[in-house]
């Protein structure tokens, strides 16, 4: 499967079956696994042998699924979680505990500002938020000898900043530690952060992953390049003994796979927010058509964008796809097939008319969601950014005028008419 380009991977890669097997990946749905001896399934939790015994840890859907999108990435190994928000806290909680401290980018979504600078605060973790424009030499003055990652996204939800890979990739690994990056946006057929220097990717599958929002699911993946035993006192999880496994040692025993390896006998077994067979199996139908949909989406995107950039009524678009957007350069760079079916834009008159606008609109439907077929919309000030203050607002790239326009796969004629009218 490894030399098949990335259009054949979606559709075939995972799941292999051999003779007699069916052609479709099967759900395991069960949450237990027989075995003949006691002993065979003693060595299972004593990390001896490989193998499922229970599905609050791993199931082999999930892993066909996961395994997909680790050769989408061009990884090493991969998780499936419940959620994209299992997938950042877990990604970040694996490597780190209380005392310890993580620098991230002010754009990001907001569920993962609230996760690092509200909730894991409470458990001991502080974090430093940076606008991810800042000066490199700035950048590396933040580092402190208890930082142990760094995480932003490729392509912002909702703001669409294009994350300057290489800058943060250096600062990182120039204070021995992993930038973790949410690629949630470009997916994997736009981006491969992995190429950059990144050193684990993370995802909600619930976008264009699954792209019919049916599943809410979540996704880590390692490159497997990050040398946690060069740094055996940052990471003593994965570098000295575990006492709740028999005083194993993660790098000793799993190589390139000890962190997906720790993250899933630890945080899995512990915290437990793995998704259901049933739910990987769908993800899974929908990974099969992801490079067919991805390029529609950003094709329809820039008509979308290039159309309100030159309406009257419309007070700023940003799209790095657009020419003149000030983060087009990075997407060149990074992304150069394209960016993703997410664009901003408000309304002259501010955030009155902004809101005023969305609720004419008749095929864009105001939806808590993002990145599926259907074209929709929302208003990130009164909904998933509704806890912010303006100032964090504007911190994290969201003005309150700021209307999150994710475009879907309809024709784009019917798209633009819906919003003629509602501008009309
Ligand atoms: C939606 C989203 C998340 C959270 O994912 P859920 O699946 O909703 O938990 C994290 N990161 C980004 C970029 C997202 O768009």
């Amino acid at each position: 499967m490894d030399n098949y380009n990335i259009e054949t991977l979606c559709v075939q890669a995972g799941w292999q079956p051999t003779t007699g097997e069916p052609r479709v990946l099967p759900i395991y749905q069960s949450t237990t696994f027989k075995y003949d001896t006691s002993d065979a399934m003693g060595r299972l939790f004593d990390l001896e042998d490989s193998g499922y015994f229970y599905t609050r840890l791993q199931n082999p859907t999930n892993d066909y699924v996961a395994d997909k999108i680790c050769k989408l990435e061009g990884g090493v190994a991969a998780m499936l979680t419940s959620s994209g928000q299992a997938a950042n806290y877990y990604a970040v909680f694996n490597i780190t505990e209380a005392g310890d401290h993580v620098i991230m980018s002010s754009k990001i979504y907001g569920g993962t500002f609230n996760l690092l600078t509200f909730t894991m605060k409470k458990m001991g973790i502080e974090c430093t938020v940076v606008d991810p424009d800042i000066e490199e030499d700035e950048l590396n003055g933040l580092f402190k000898a208890n930082t142990k990652c760094v995480l932003a996204e490729s392509i912002s939800n909702p703001s669409g900043v294009v994350l300057d890979f290489e800058k943060f990739v250096r600062a990182a690994h120039a204070h021995g530690v992993p930038l973790i990056v949410d690629n949630t946006f470009p997916t994997p057929i736009n981006c491969r952060p992995f190429e950059w220097g990144v050193d684990i990717v993370t995802h909600s599958t619930t976008k264009y992953m699954d792209g019919h929002a049916m599943c809410v699911g979540g996704c880590i993946v390692d490159s497997g390049n990050f040398d946690w035993n060069k740094y055996p006192d940052k990471y003593p999880g994965l570098t000295t003994p575990d006492e709740s496994y028999h005083g194993l040692i993660y790098t000793e025993r799993f190589g390139k796979a000890a962190y997906i390896t720790k993250a899933t006998t630890h945080l899995m077994r512990d915290l437990g927010s793995i998704p259901s067979p049933q739910n990987s199996f769908l993800l899974n139908v929908g990974l099969e058509t992801l490079h067919l949909r991805v390029p529609k989406h950003c094709a329809n995107a820039l008509a979308v964008a290039g159309y309100l950039k030159s309406h009257e009524k419309v007070a700023w678009v940003s799209y790095a796809g657009l020419e003149d957007d000030p983060y087009h350069e990075l997407a060149m760079k990074y992304m150069p097939n394209g960016t993703c079916g997410v664009l901003c834009f408000g309304i002259k008159g501010g955030r009155e008319a902004s809101i005023a606008f969305m609720d004419k609109l008749k095929l864009a439907c105001i939806v808590t969601h993002v990145a599926d077929a259907r074209t929709c919309v929302l208003h990130p000030a009164s909904h998933t950014h509704r806890q912010m203050t303006d100032e964090q607002l504007i911190e994290a790239g969201v003005q309150p005028d700021l209307i999150r326009f994710s475009v879907g796969i309809e024709n784009v004629n019917d798209i633009i008419a819906d919003l003629e009218q509602a501008l009309a």
